[in-house]
């Protein structure tokens, strides 16, 4: 059972789960990050890291809800390795209910260090991406 990224990672993207991850299995997006499931070997590194909790596994209910947004976004934003610079504002958004619905940004993060990886060549197709889907996640 994989872990997953919920919502309350959208605009604090502390990034301090990067480095714990033994098969660097997180991805960037514009405002919060999110794990490959087929990746995830569910070592449980990542979880204590977060400072907002914003790591479950996906056999919690709230882990449950955030795994098909895990699953979508892994698959073409890039991959990121290293903690990257923290939003300025991000402490003022940790207690902010629902940032999905509002605060959500389909588009690639830019602070990644991406590297080729088989099958997944053309990841920068993702800075266009359009917010198909999003409300199989709110
Ligand atoms: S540590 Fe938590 S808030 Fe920061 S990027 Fe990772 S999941 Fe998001
Ligand atoms: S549970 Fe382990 S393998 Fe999965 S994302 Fe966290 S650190 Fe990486």
């Amino acid at each position: 059972m994989p872990y997953v990224v919920t919502e309350d990672c959208i605009k604090c993207k502390y990034m301090d789960c990067v480095e714990t991850c033994p098969v660097s299995c997180f991805y960037e997006g514009q405002n919060m990050l999110v794990i490959h499931p087929d990746e995830c070997i569910d070592c449980a590194a990542c979880e204590p890291t977060c400072p907002i909790e914003a790591i479950v596994s996906d056999d919690t209910a709230a882990g449950a809800k955030w795994a098909e947004l895990n699953r979508k976004y892994s698959a073409f934003w890039p991959r990121i390795v290293e903690k990257g610079a923290v939003p300025e504002d991000a402490k003022q958004w940790e207690k902010t209910p629902n940032k999905f619905a509002t605060h959500f940004s389909a588009q690639a993060g830019a602070s990644h260090v991406a590297y080729s990886q088989p099958g997944r060549s053309d990841r920068s197709k993702s800075q266009d991406t359009a917010r198909d889907g999003d409300s199989d996640f709110a």
